[in-house]
């Protein structure tokens, strides 16, 4: 399971606290050290925990709080409040556009789990809103991409559009946003191409599907197990197609968990949901509070 070193480090810190009457100044510095190496050891990134160290000092110091009542409870408070802030405060949900279709173009590495996603947040859709979702098939260098969305689409019941391997992935997003309007599909997703690392002829083709299907939103997938990388593949591909959200796949994996925790605080771009494994119900939208009481114990 993700987080569990961090979730026992964490707790074996508190634990110390709870078990004090009184915490004096170098009781509280001590169990700083001990959340920050944590942290670290999770793979948070560097300058996101230097940041969140100072904000619960600051927030400890500004409540007075080793001369309050409970001490420990309140430093435990505010640590929980901090990491629900870090993994961007708010539950974030997936835009609705005011005319149909709402576009939701997915972008990504290789092997993300992009067209995976796919399937599972068109599943969810259909399943909570009694969406009519479309899929756009426009991974063209990988073959098995569109035979293995066309499988998804049967397995949950939901067309997809593709032109195989030979047409421009410009056009066939052109031509799939076409076939949504006649159809009155009110979701569209995109299932664009990923590439080993980010490369600038991905990037361009990405941006021009963008500037094509305006899309509501624009998801990037990320995998969980690649730590830091995912963080930097969240910088990269934010810079070049201002994301709009990540979805963090593979939590269900033995995961540290640390990409979890930085991504939002590192790219200014929140998780809507997490992957938790193959399945297509293996999704699960992202609430950081309730994430940090996972982790918090
Ligand atoms: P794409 O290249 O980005 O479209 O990636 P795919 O959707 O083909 O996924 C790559 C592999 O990761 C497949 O074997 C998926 O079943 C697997 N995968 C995707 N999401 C998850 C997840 O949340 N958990 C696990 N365990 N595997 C996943």
């Amino acid at each position: 399971m993700a987080f569990e070193g961090l979730s026992s480090k964490l707790q074996e810190a508190f634990r110390k606290l709870r078990g004090k009457g009184q915490i004096t100044e170098a009781d509280l510095r001590s169990t700083m050290r001990e959340i920050r190496l944590a942290l670290l050891d999770a793979d948070v990134n560097f300058t996101v925990v230097r940041d969140f160290v100072k904000k619960v000092q600051a927030k400890a110091k500004g409540e007075n709080v080793l001369e309050g009542l409970n001490p420990g409870q309140q430093i435990i408070k505010i640590v929980d409040d901090e990491l629900t802030e870090m993994m961007g405060g708010e539950t974030t949900t997936l835009k609705k556009s005011n005319k149909i279709p709402t576009i939701i173009m997915m972008a990504g590495l290789q092997g993300a789990g992009k067209t995976t996603t796919v399937g599972k947040l068109a599943k969810m859709l259909k399943e909570d809103d009694n969406a009519r979702p479309l899929m756009i098939a426009a991974d063209v260098y990988r073959p098995a991409a569109i035979e293995q969305l066309q499988q998804i689409g049967k397995q949950i019941d939901v067309p997809v559009f593709e032109e195989g391997t030979e047409v421009n992935p410009v056009k066939i997003v052109e031509d799939g946003l076409k076939v949504a309007k006649e159809n009155h599909n009110d979701y569209v997703f995109i299932d664009t191409a990923g590439r080993l690392q980010i490369d600038e002829k991905l990037m361009n083709e990405l941006k021009e599907i963008k500037e094509v299907a305006k899309p509501t939103d624009i998801l990037l997938v990320v995998d969980a197990m690649t730590g830091q990388n995912a963080v930097n593949m969240a910088e990269g591909f934010n810079e070049a197609l201002d994301i709009t959200g990540v979805v963090l796949t593979k939590l269900d994996g033995d995961t540290r968990g640390g990409a979890a925790l930085s991504i939002k605080a590192v790219t200014g771009k929140p998780i809507l949901f997490t992957g938790q494994g193959e399945k297509m119900d293996n999704l699960d939208v992202f609430h950081p509070d309730r994430m940090a009481s996972r982790i918090l114990g």
